[in-house]
């Protein structure tokens, strides 16, 4: 496990921001870092049981679907607890609470996209450069 997803100051959000013109979602961390997701990206990103699928069942997004400009539109944001936040979607689609811990683990900039393909290449015990 990585240090921040421990939890603490590393992973809180010092401030969130929508920016609807830009169809992005930013977010300011505690420890400086700046992630920039947009509206597509949190949308494949939707961690509730209807997307993701449970009790081994798939979800809807694991059926790769095509997703509408609704789909892909924030309308709204909450913040659930300390811990999370809840957008809604144009579709009307709002169950899935995007923890701050899953939202830094999934950051898409460089840095973590490298990182991730490190711990990948970690646990499978090859270079990122093979299959698997
Ligand atoms: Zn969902
Ligand atoms: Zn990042």
């Amino acid at each position: 496990m990585t240090d921040y997803l421990k939890g603490g100051e590393y992973l809180t959000p010092k401030k969130i921001h929508a920016d609807r013109a830009a169809r992005e979602l930013q977010v300011d961390w505690a420890d400086g870092h700046r992630s920039v997701y947009d509206f597509t990206t949190l949308r494949w990103l939707c961690p509730c049981a209807f997307c993701r699928g449970e009790a081994g069942m798939p979800g809807w997004l694991d059926s790769n679907p095509e997703l509408s400009e609704d789909q892909t539109t924030l309308t709204d944001m909450s913040m659930v607890g300390q811990y999370a936040v809840q957008p809604t979607w144009a579709d009307g689609h709002h169950t899935g609470y995007y923890t701050f811990a899953r939202l830094r683990e999934e950051c898409p900039c460089r840095e973590d996209n490298e990182r991730r393909a490190a711990q990948r290449a970690e646990r499978s015990g090859s270079s990122p450069h093979q299959h698997g």
